[in-house]
């Protein structure tokens, strides 16, 4: 399958091949014809699978043959990082489709809130926001979201794990509800399904098995209370030969010790938690990939925002929430060939979620006591130990912190067992569509699956009438179906009218995306 098959508007087409993307990754050969098709979509793919382009393409042909006058497109986004990494992509993949867009995000009033205003005045086809940050200026009254065609929630686990899920449905009560709907997300907790069902309507449902862990990876697991897990960690790490290690600990409170107790031992180490300023956190990240220190510790929440592979060692101090996240994290070592060893620390009150990562690797994992000379092992028996952790009764491991206090620790929520992926196959259905001259079956389907709100009649036609145009200027230079009456004088006309529709609407403001972000504390 190539990106042809996607039959995208050419001036989209042209935006994929200036990007170098040739051949559609998993995610994106499912989910793109479902949304081209009209669909709302929950769509599950591990990090670093496609999911921006999958959703992109889409949103930008829509604009291609368009030309809407309004804000055609909400981004919602976790982080102020991703916010201007998809802002780059639109502006990667729309170049030729002309498609203006802004990232809305940040703290106090003081940073680009005044250049994010005039921006939102002014409008554009894509708004990319965080939410807590969109609504701030939605209260304000200038935000124009009434015409809206497409809702994306890009990350939403993360968003939901970082409390967000209020502001989100806040954000949607403002929304026309004739919109299409699409969710994507690295795993699929319960609470995700639970959340879609309140902004999505029958979603056409993807999900990618995630894949195995490379067979290269050492993978070892340390039965070990709470309480003992420093005094583990500083045994083992001499013993290790590390060159680049990221940590990863479910308490925020846990990375200060961490890291002093890793420097008294002669390591280079730096800590990242939700506290540090943003400018802080991508200094530390930057130096991290420069190789200007071995070890970084950092917590659950901010752990999907590392990219970062190539790493010697991963050392999960806390297991993680959901056994993909165990996935996504050990596959950052052993890339290449090369061989990475992953560590985990499984305490007392963990082992219900040990079961489930065995499940989904299909693979037991030995598991190694505590050495007698630092403390007392626990058992590895998850039966009698069921419930004990944060999703039984009581939602608390009942375990106090290593560091003092209590908090929360191994709190994860519950999927189900059955969790096989589920094909998606859009088909367009409904009544016939008036014709369309020299249209292809999919391009009709497309356009049917898109009349569904009360458009405009205007807009209507001159969808078609682009539509039909278009078709003569197929990309990568293959025959283009015939098209009956369809000139170069229609594809001018196509452009004029998107050129008027959109005036006064001017280039994108300087600096729309370099403001500031309020990231989330909810550690
Ligand atoms: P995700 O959102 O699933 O984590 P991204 O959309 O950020 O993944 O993509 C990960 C990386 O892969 C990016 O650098 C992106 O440019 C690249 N990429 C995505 N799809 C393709 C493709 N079809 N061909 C080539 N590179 C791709
Ligand atoms: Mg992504």
């Amino acid at each position: 399958m190539t990106f042809d098959d996607f039959q995208l508007h050419p001036d989209v087409a042209d935006g994929v091949h200036g990007m170098g993307y040739t051949k559609p990754s998993p995610i994106q050969e499912q989910a793109i014809p479902a949304a081209l098709a009209g669909k709302d979509l929950i769509a599950c793919a591990q990090t670093g699978t496609g999911k921006t382009a999958a959703y992109l393409l889409p949103v930008l042909d829509f604009i291609a043959y368009e030309r809407p006058a309004h804000t055609t497109a909400l981004i919602l986004c976790p982080t102020r990082e991703l916010a201007k990494q998809i802002d780059e992509q639109v502006e990667g993949f729309g170049y030729h489709v002309g498609a203006s867009s802004i990232a809305i995000y940040g703290g106090g009033k003081s940073e680009n809130w005044e250049q994010q205003k005039r921006a939102l005045t002014q409008g554009a086809d894509i708004i990319i926001a965080t939410p807590g940050r969109l609504i701030a200026h939605m209260q304000l009254g200038y935000v124009k979201l009434d015409q809206l065609d497409f809702l994306i929630l890009d990350e939403a686990d993360k968003m939901l794990d970082m409390g967000f899920s209020d502001d989100i449905i806040q954000i949607v009560n403002h929304l026309p509800t004739k919109r299409q709907t699409l969710l994507f997300s690295a795993t699929m907790p319960n609470k995700i399904r639970e959340f879609s069902k309140k902004i999505l309507h029958e979603p056409e449902e993807i999900r990618l098995a995630v894949s195995k862990p490379a067979e290269n990876i050492n993978q070892q697991m340390y039965m070990v209370y709470d309480t003992m897990k420093l005094a583990l960690l500083e045994h083992l790490i001499g013993e290790l030969d590390v060159q680049s290690m990221i940590l990863f600990t479910s308490r925020k409170m846990n990375v200060g010790p961490i890291e002093r107790a890793l420097r008294k031992k002669g390591l280079n180490v730096r800590g990242i938690t939700s506290d540090r300023t943003q400018e802080e956190r991508e200094q530390v990240m930057r130096d991290f990939k420069n190789k200007q220190f071995q070890i970084l510790v950092a917590t659950d929440v901010m752990s999907r925002g590392i990219d970062v592979s190539e790493l010697s060692h991963v050392v999960n101090f806390d297991l993680p929430r959901d056994a993909e996240d165990y996935v996504h994290r050990i596959g950052r070592t052993a890339r290449a060939g090369t061989s990475g060893m992953a560590i985990t620390f499984v305490s007392d009150h963990d082992q219900d979620a040990v079961v489930k990562i065995e499940k989904l690797i299909e693979r037991e994992l030995e598991k190694k006591p505590t050495p007698e000379e630092i403390g007392p092992s626990p058992e590895f028996d998850p039966k009698k130990y069921r419930g004990r952790g944060a999703s039984g009764p009581g939602g608390r491991g009942g375990k106090s912190s290593p560091f003092g206090g209590g908090g929360r620790s191994g709190s994860r929520p519950e999927r189900p067992a059955s969790s096989a992926p589920k094909p998606a196959i859009a088909v367009a259905e409904g009544a016939e569509a008036p014709a369309v001259a020299g249209e292809t079956d999919e391009q009709k389907k497309r356009r049917k699956k898109r009349r569904r709100g009360p458009k405009p009649e205007g807009a209507t036609s001159g969808g078609i009438e682009a539509t039909a145009s278009t078709t003569t200027e197929s990309p990568a230079g293959e025959a283009a179906p015939s098209v009956d009456g369809s000139t170069d004088e229609a594809a001018k006309r196509r452009r004029k009218r998107g050129g008027r529709n959109r005036s006064g609407r001017g280039p994108k403001p300087e600096g729309s995306s370099v403001a500031a972000e309020a990231t989330a504390t909810s550690e």
